[in-house]
This record gives C-alpha cells, sequence and structure tokens, in this order.
C-alpha cells in the first residue's frame, strides 16, 4: 500500500482541483491519499466523490495553523468528522484571521511598491481561503522575484516588507478540535521549524500530553537525516509514524505524489490506528 497523508487542492494554496488532485494521485500509484488543506475542509466533498471515481481511499484531512511558544507551527488532523462542529467553528476563526493578514500584507506590499497587492493575491486564491502562497504567485507574475521560494525569502518573512506576524489558534486547543472530530493529530514536517533538539523534545512533549497521535517522520520537505532524526523522536515519544509528501501542485516537481520512501522499519505507521 502506497500512503500519502499531506496534500493540497485549490480550497487553499494548491493548484491542482480535488478532482484533478485525486486523478493524479491514483495515476502515480498512491493508494490513500488524505486532502489535507490548509484551515478548511472544503475540498473535501469534491474529493470524496473523485476518490470514488478512481478508486482510491481518501482520508478525510486538514492542516490546522498553530502559534506555539511564538513560532507558527502546522497540526494535521487526519480522519476527521468534518461535519464537527467544534473543528468547523475553530477552522472559520482562523480563515477570518487570514482574511485580516491578507489586507494588512497587501497594505505593507503597496507600501514596498507592489501595485493591487490584495486583488492579485485574491485573483490566485479560488477557494474561500487566502495564503502567502497566493501573494507569492502574484508578485512572481508582477515580476518582483523569479518564484514563489525567493518572494518568501525577499517578502514574506520576518523582517521583509511584506511580513504581518499574529497568533494563530493555540496547541493543545487543535488538538481537541481535531480529537473532538473523531480524527488523529500529528505534527507536520517537524524537521522544517529549524528548532533545537530541546525545543522540539518540548513541542513534541505538550503535543503529546495535548492527545497528539503521531508525527510526520517521511515528508516531501525531509532529508533523510531528518527521517531518521524524526523516527527517533517518534519512538522517544512513543506516537506514530505517518508519510506526506505536503503536495501542491505540478509546478513543483520535487515534490510529487507517490513517490515518497517507505517508513522506518522500527516505526507505528499512523494507518493502523485506523486500517
Ligand atoms: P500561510 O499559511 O498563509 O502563512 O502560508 C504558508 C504556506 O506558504 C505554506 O503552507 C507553504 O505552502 C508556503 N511556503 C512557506 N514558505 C515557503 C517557501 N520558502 N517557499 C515556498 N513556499 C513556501
Ligand atoms: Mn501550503
Ligand atoms: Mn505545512
Ligand atoms: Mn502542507
Amino acid at each position: 500500500m502506497q500512503y500519502d497523508l499531506h496534500s493540497h487542492s485549490t480550497a487553499s494554496d494548491g493548484t491542482l482541483s480535488p478532482t484533478a488532485l485525486l486523478h493524479r494521485a491514483a495515476q502515480q500509484g498512491v493508494d490513500a491519499l488524505a486532502l489535507t488543506d490548509h484551515d478548511t475542509t472544503d475540498g473535501l466533498n469534491e474529493a470524496r466523490q473523485a476518490a470514488h471515481t478512481n478508486g482510491i481511499e481518501l482520508i478525510s484531512g486538514v492542516e490546522i495553523s498553530v502559534t506555539w511558544e511564538g513560532v507558527t507551527v502546522h497540526i494535521l488532523g487526519l480522519g476527521i468528522d468534518d461535519s464537527n462542529e467544534l473543528l468547523q467553528t475553530g477552522l472559520s476563526g482562523l480563515r477570518d484571521f487570514r482574511g485580516w493578514r491578507a489586507q494588512e500584507i497587501a497594505r505593507k506590499l503597496e507600501k514596498a511598491g507592489v501595485e493591487e497587492a490584495y486583488a492579485g493575491a485574491r485573483k490566485y486564491a479560488t477557494g474561500k481561503l487566502i495564503s502567502r502562497t497566493h501573494f507569492a504567485r502574484y508578485l512572481v507574475e508582477c515580476g518582483k522575484a523569479k518564484n514563489v521560494g525567493d518572494v518568501f525569502k525577499k517578502f514574506l518573512v520576518r523582517g521583509k516588507p511584506g511580513h504581518v506576524g499574529g497568533q494563530w489558534a493555540g496547541l493543545e486547543e487543535v488538538v481537541t478540535w481535531i480529537r473532538n472530530a473523531c480524527g488523529y493529530a500529528v505534527i507536520a514536517h517537524p524537521a522544517r521549524y529549524k528548532m533545537s533538539a530541546t525545543r522540539l523534545r518540548k513541542l513534541m512533549q505538550a503535543f503529546k500530553d495535548a492527545g497528539g497521535s503521531g508525527i510526520e517522520v517521511v515528508s516531501g520537505s525531509h532529508g533523510p537525516n531528518d527521517r531518521h532524526n524524526m523516527a527517533q523522536y517518534a519512538r522517544q515519544f512513543d506516537l506514530y509514524a505517518s508519510t506526506g509528501s505536503d503536495f501542491h501542485g505540478p509546478e513543483n516537481p520535487w515534490i510529487e505524489l507517490g513517490r515518497l520512501d517507505g517508513l522506518p522499519s522500527n516505526c507505528k505507521p499512523i494507518w493502523t490506528l485506523w486500517d
């Protein structure tokens, strides 16, 4: 079985519709895909339909934005009941924050000489949610940078002209939303936060204490070394191991669906919780 438990569609900042995403996943040999859009479950109905058509298993998911001790951390909810009211109320609050933040980002970018930044980003945001990725695509269009990664570096991170801080949801709170919706909480791409080993251990302990189930060991944004380290953390904290590409679309060919390495053999796969 080929599992990919982290992916995005046009409901958040991916570039494929849920239908096109499921079709591509099936073509790439994925047997079970989780759609985990940022702070929304809007793509799931279409994805369920497309999963059926393509003979592939869909895991209902979401990737929730959290602020933990001043750092943005992403928590996946896997196997969620997306009709859950507590979860939906929480996600709706995060999207409100995104709406406010987008206006602020646009205002700052305009001061830095980017015209029509809000309308420009909005054009790329076809779902209800707006993200920094949509601004990045517009800035590439305007010729402000050569690619999306470059826009982040030059404009959208701390200390740069289009950066806006703020608070996402709390860690304990988000784990509670996910569990209340009968899902399993997983720390997304833990190696990407660039935390010291001490801080990362503190995060894992807080997450475990809150009722978290697992961490991504294999990830599109992890190297072999990260995978090895995260497998050790998973064992140390008795957390299940997850695997996900974090696919956002075919324009990032280095993160393709269906190309993930297997989990290290000493890990407990997260899917044993529901399979
Ligand atoms: P947001 O949740 O709106 O703050 O945007 C975060 C999203 O931006 C992530 O989910 C990634 O898809 C994207 N992103 C963050 N950093 C980078 C980067 N350096 N290069 C390309 N995309 C990035
Ligand atoms: Mn994203
Ligand atoms: Mn993420
Ligand atoms: Mn993601």
